[in-house]
């Protein structure tokens, strides 16, 4: 969701873009932690829209010296909220008691936040490492001794956005009072590296599947992870379209739980009634879904008006998908 350009009107008018949807996100799997192969896409595989580098990994280093100790992985939720944390799940291969540290880069310089001892058995241990609480896109990395000295080490980098869920925490209880209905556990995220100088709002819904449950080879199961990214300081009522319209991004990805046929099925009469293909069509009836409620046509972006046929398909989705599916992080099986 965008805000239309901010010269020519007295008040910035709101708009939408990057509904973000990911499909297929391929799963990697490797002894992962419990709580991680429940949620596949949290690890490395971040959409690239997301862009806050979860991804990167920085010098993985074995020493010369027999040590086979390495990061088999590091697991960490793209966006956080210092409200609610989740921890960094570190992989050590080789476990053998090594001091595993997280890091955080504060003004150029390398603080160790966190640190853990891995266990002494087994070939691969996962070590929680509980994330600080510290607002903004922050560097860190985690590093594990690889040998007898400290000069070995292997290491990763990343980032993590944190949302101050404090200081913006009268904001996201407004946010998340128009959506209650709808989005009422779709995290909602302030100021996210995605929320450019004109954007008002960002959906995402990262799909990964399908793919075998723990104990069986099969690919059967599908998963989401869902979000909501808003800009602070927007006035009341373009809070309101501008929640309803990401949450109407949120509901428009839940056809896909009857499977890929029903979800192509929906979105052909989707991009029948709004007149546009793919994303432009969504981003329409989001619009079209957030005047649904509020009755009003002040802030919309992609469609000058909606026409009452539009008005109509926009409540048939809210009835149809608006109350089933809610989670943020559904897990259903697969179906054609
Ligand atoms: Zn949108």
């Amino acid at each position: 969701m965008r805000l239309r350009s901010l010269a020519p009107a007295a008040r910035p008018v709101v708009g939408f873009v990057a509904l973000a949807l990911v499909l297929q996100v391929p799963e990697v799997s490797e002894a992962a932690p419990a709580a991680a192969a429940a949620a596949p896409a949290t690890r490395a595989s971040v959409p690239a829209s997301r862009a806050n580098g979860s991804t990167a990994r920085a010098s993985a280093r074995r020493s010369s010296s027999g040590g086979a100790t390495s990061l088999v992985d590091v697991i960490v939720a793209p966006l956080q909220s210092t409200a609610k944390r989740t921890p960094v799940q570190a992989g050590v291969r080789n476990p053998r008691g090594q001091h595993v540290t997280l890091q955080r880069l504060d003004r150029g310089r390398w603080t160790t936040v966190r640190s853990r001892t891995a266990p002494r058995t087994g070939s691969v241990a996962w070590v929680a490492l509980a994330l600080p609480a510290k607002a903004g896109d922050v560097r860190y990395r985690v590093v594990v001794p690889t040998g007898r000295t400290r000069a070995t080490a292997a290491v990763r980098a990343f980032s993590v956005f944190q949302s101050d869920a404090r200081k913006h925490a009268r904001y996201i209880t407004k946010a998340r009072s128009y959506v209650a209905r709808y989005c009422p556990s779709t995290p909602i995220y302030i100021d996210t590296p995605s929320i450019g100088p004109r954007t008002a709002g960002v959906a995402t819904t990262t799909v990964v599947g399908p793919f075998a449950p723990p104990g069986k080879r099969k690919a059967t199961r599908m998963r989401w992870e869902q979000a909501i990214e808003l800009r602070s300081g927007m006035s009341t009522s373009q809070l309101r379209h501008a929640a309803l319209h990401e949450c109407a991004h949120i509901v428009q990805a839940r056809p896909l739980v009857a499977g890929a046929k029903a979800a192509a099925k929906r979105q052909k009469i989707t991009e029948k009634r709004y007149g546009a293909k793919g994303a432009a069509a969504a981003e329409r009836q989001a619009d079209c879904m957030a005047t649904a409620l509020t009755g009003s046509s002040r802030h919309l972006y992609y469609v000058p008006r909606c026409t009452r046929a539009q008005l109509a398909d926009a409540r048939a989705m809210w009835r149809g998908y608006g109350t089933k599916h809610r989670s943020p992080t559904l897990t259903w099986t697969a179906r054609r």
